[in-house]
């Protein structure tokens, strides 16, 4: 998946925010490459867990709809481990088409990781930060 290096520091900053909470959010795009980066509330609140508020959930998927654009990709932040699914993250079935980046807040600087969960099996997928290019969309 790519995306760009200003859409990478707003997804850094929102789950530096959160702290001591996990963060997440949606990645909006087409073919692989993030367009939107939409930051939505964790209502688990929690520093061990991530559950997309509802509300949010269906406002982004209104409006991705309406543009034509896919969910690339969900994120979320480890705020004190590494950027490695954890056994919950692996259990996830809500996004199967949507590929998860975490984001580890654990040292500095914060590490990014994406990977293809389906069924229970991970693949890491190589996560491509590009500088801004007047033409990607
Ligand atoms: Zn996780």
């Amino acid at each position: 998946m790519r995306l760009t290096v200003a859409q990478m520091h707003e997804v850094i900053a929102h789950c530096r925010a959160e702290r001591p909470n996990e963060a997440c959010g949606i990645l909006a795009g087409r073919g692989g490459r993030v367009v939107r980066v939409y930051a939505t509330r964790n209502a688990d609140l929690s520093p061990q867990s991530f559950l997309i508020n509802s509300e949010d959930q269906f406002r982004v998927m209104t409006e991705t709809e309406r543009d034509d654009l896919e969910f690339t990709a969900i994120y979320h932040s480890h705020p004190t481990s590494d950027a490695l699914p954890s056994q919950r993250d692996v259990q996830l079935t809500t996004y199967p088409e949507a590929l998860h980046l975490i984001v580890s807040l654990r040292r500095e600087p914060v590490v990014g990781r994406a990977y293809r969960i389906v069924e229970g099996h991970v693949t890491e997928v190589p996560l491509i930060v590009e500088k801004e290019v007047s033409d990607v969309r």
